[in-house]
This record gives C-alpha cells, structure tokens and sequence, in this order.
C-alpha cells in the first residue's frame, strides 16, 4: 500500500529524511503550509533546534494544525529536536518553549552535553526490520534524553556503553515513534522502515 509522508519542512535536515524515506518505500514531501499537511498521511519532525521550529511553526500557522492532525490520530515520527516537539513535557525547555506533544515522556534538552556534544555509538533499536543484520549505528547532536517514560509510552532503545549508558533514547507510543539521534543521516534507514510500517498499519 502506497503512503505519502510529509517532512515538515521549516528548518532542520529535510532532504536527508526525504531520501531516506523514499528507500523505505514512501512517497515523501515537504511540508510547509496546511494545503501540504491536508495531502499527507503522516509526518516526519526532523532535527534542527526545537525552539526555532517551535517559533516557525507558529510563524508559519501551522501550530494548531500539526497539533490537531496529531491529536485526530496522525502517525509521526520526531528525530531530536522533532523528539522533543513530539514530547508531553521538555526540561531545559527556553521561556515560552511550547511543543505538540503526544507521547507520554518527559525529556532533557541537550542532555548528553554535560558529557560531550556530539557521539556515535551502536544500538539495538527494538522493532526495527533486518535486526539481525546488526545494530543500528546511531549519531547524537546535541542530542535530548528521555528521562521518564509514562505507562502508555514504550521503550525501543538504550545507550549501551560509555558514561550515558542506560539513558533511554528511543520511544513509541502507538503510531508515534520519537528517537534522540539521526537515523536519517547514516544511509541505514531501518528506523524508517520501522515508521513506514507503523504508517502502513495505522491505515
Ligand atoms: N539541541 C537541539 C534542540 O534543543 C536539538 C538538536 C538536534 O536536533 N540535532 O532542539
């Protein structure tokens, strides 16, 4: 079944999740007005910083829209600042910071910061496809964390090493999936494949 994701494109690295959709098998578009939101069956949120996406969201009115096609059941998936966007409740938020919301989690802006700005490292990423062909190779800039994760909310991977280890990094709750790192930027799109499948199932 062919599905159209849009890519919400205000700011933030678009054309890498346009392709990275489009080998998982998507017809993707970017997003930037309602005509283009109506059009779509879903929506990718992809890093940049969280609170100037925040202000061109609201500069762009597409806010309430966004917000009200999540609310009605619009599968989405947040990579970073897009997580945070997607995210019931932000620490280390700006004054004034608002996000969508949606899933059940609490996270931390620039978290890994403390420790060190910007890493790789390998995960096991729960629910993707081709798991066997190994981890997930995951980069983080100035990556937030997920810090608590309420009941309807489901933990799909965890720093496996260094001082963060443990730290929760992947999420979903029911069509929503929210990562802390950029799948979109490694030429893996198994993370993108796990969302088109979550799209196609929500249909
Ligand atoms: N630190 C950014 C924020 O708070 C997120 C960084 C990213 O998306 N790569 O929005």
């Amino acid at each position: 079944m062919d599905v159209t994701v849009g890519v919400l494109a205000l700011q933030g690295d678009v054309r890498e999740h346009v392709a990275a959709l489009s080998s998982a098998g998507a017809r993707a578009v970017p997003v930037r007005r309602t005509s283009e939101l109506d059009g779509v069956d879903a929506l990718v949120l992809p890093g940049g910083e969280s609170t100037t996406i925040d202000k061109l969201l609201r500069a762009f009115d597409l806010f309430e829209p966004v917000q009200a096609r999540l609310r009605a059941g619009m599968p989405a998936y947040g990579s970073c600042a897009g997580m945070i966007l997607l995210a019931d409740r932000v620490l280390d938020a700006i004054d004034g910071q608002r996000t969508l919301g949606g899933v059940d989690i609490t996270v931390r802006r620039n978290a890994f910061g403390r420790q060190v700005d910007s890493f790789e490292t390998d995960l096991q990423v729960t629910g993707v496809p081709d798991a066997e062909q190994g981890p997930v190779h995951a980069v983080f800039i100035r990556a937030p964390w997920v810090e608590e994760v309420g009941p309807a909310a489901t933990v799909l991977a965890r720093v496996q090493d260094g001082a963060a280890a443990g730290r929760i990094v992947a999420v979903r709750q029911g069509s929503l999936l929210v990562t802390s790192f950029h799948p979109e930027v490694t030429g893996d799109d198994r993370v993108h494949r796990l969302f088109v499948g979550m799209v196609r199932d929500s249909r």
